[in-house]
């Protein structure tokens, strides 16, 4: 694709209004959405009146004026772009921690099993996480096998699979309704992890027939830095699992005031605590913003900007290790190079924000809402010069930060 070609891709973009609802800065091209998503323009002045109005006006009024709904209300939004129904999702607490409570869950629901199947290499909380839910349990243990061992190591023991739909690092996408289907064959429960899948792949769990999920707000929802995640029940298992947080906010009556927990129906038991609701409003602001969105668009520019920036990088001589075929991935493209740290920083000091991931991969985010065919290309162009010369051999770009 030439200079012209990209600019035209991006005049008859249809999702190129989408671009004005975020201030992105001057002088950035944003290749790390799928990390930290960026900034809506409806965010701030969303926060704005959470805060003056909502909470220095309305004060505790507010709770029964649209808060203590809340969960419920951004859950029953994201359902919609995860395939399921409003009453299946709920927002709260991070995805680690519904992770564990989902584990825990699933552990004690069929105490004739007793195993976690996971993926060696897969997101590290995930499996710390799955670490510390067995521990909880007694005679839970995690077995994480290489995904090439996954179909073997899925047996009559196995409680619940935990997989992340597409991998972070290569972008590797599973099959959901195969390997749901495994995990029920095998009479196990399927969770899955949507967290660099939502808002950027189509995802349909009714259809693949899944049991249990969570997802990220802060990556391709844009809900802003560590907002509150998503977590999804089927109907089928809503009363028959349990939250191990056994919170009054998921209690079936929380202001009866009881000493005894009784869990509440549907999905607020998965409720723990108070919602955090300035963070609730920056994750709404970033929800809402794709409601109106037709994901089947969103889904062929992905593969666009994906293939655009491949043929970049194989024109540079660099080794691609996410799938070619659009259906095995996600909507990030990595790179392996022996000096991708340094690379990654020499790119963000030209403008163009990527991420490294240990040890050796350079990965871009390709986020179709607001990134440009020409930002694609242009940052080909750039990570072209600092290859060239060699520019990402200046030691001020080893030096490592506390956040790659
Ligand atoms: C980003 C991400 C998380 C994030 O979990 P936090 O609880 O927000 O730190 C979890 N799992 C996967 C697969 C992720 O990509």
């Amino acid at each position: 694709m030439t200079h012209d070609e990209a600019r035209a891709r991006d005049a008859a973009d249809p999702l190129r209004p989408y671009r004005d609802r975020f201030a992105l800065p001057e002088g950035v091209i944003y290749l790390d959405g799928n990390s930290l998503g960026p900034l809506p323009r409806a965010t701030a002045p969303a926060l704005a009146d959470m805060v003056q109005r909502q909470w220095g006006d309305r004060l505790i009024r507010s709770w029964n004026e649209g808060w203590i709904d809340a969960p419920q209300r951004i859950g029953g939004k994201i359902a919609r772009l995860i395939g399921a129904h409003a009453a299946e999702a709920i927002v709260a607490d991070s995805p680690s921690v519904h992770l564990f409570k989902l584990l825990v869950a699933a552990l004690r629901h069929d105490p004739t099993r007793h195993t976690v199947v996971s993926e060696t290499g897969n997101f590290p909380t995930d499996l710390h996480i799955a670490e510390g839910a067995v521990g909880c349990v007694p005679g839970a243990r995690l077995n994480a096998v290489a995904r090439g061992d996954l179909h073997d190591a899925i047996d009559h023991d196995t409680a619940v699979t935990l997989l992340t739909h597409v991998h972070y690092k290569t972008g590797e996408r599973y099959d959901m309704a195969q390997w749901t289907a495994r995990a029920h064959d095998a009479g196990a429960l399927a969770l899955w992890d949507l967290s660099h899948s939502v808002g950027a792949i189509d995802v349909d769990l009714n259809a693949a027939g899944a049991d249990l999920a969570v997802g990220c707000g802060y990556k391709y929802l844009n809900g802003g830095p560590g907002a509150p995640a998503f977590l999804f029940v089927s109907r089928a298992f809503q009363d028959r699992l349990a939250s191990p947080l056994s919170g009054w906010m998921g209690h079936a009556a929380p202001f009866a005031f009881a000493d005894a927990y009784a869990p509440a129906d549907g999905m607020k038991r998965w409720l723990a605590g108070t919602p955090p609701m300035l963070a609730m409003a920056g994750l709404e602001a970033g929800v809402d913003l794709w409601l109106g969105v037709d994901r089947v668009q969103v889904a062929a520019k992905s593969a666009t900007l994906f293939d655009l920036l491949a043929a970049i990088g194989a024109e540079l001589g660099l080794e691609c290790v996410s799938p070619a075929n659009p259906v095995e991935r996600g909507s990030h493209i990595s790179f392996r190079h022996p000096h991708a740290y340094a690379l990654c920083q020499a790119l963000i000091a030209r403008g163009v924000i990527g991420d490294f991931r240990d040890p050796d991969i350079l990965r871009f985010g390709l986020t179709p809402l607001y990134l440009g065919f020409e930002d694609v290309w242009r940052a080909g162009e750039i990570l072209g010069e600092i290859l060239a010369s060699k520019a990402y051999a200046d030691p001020e770009f080893s030096k490592r930060n506390a956040v790659t």
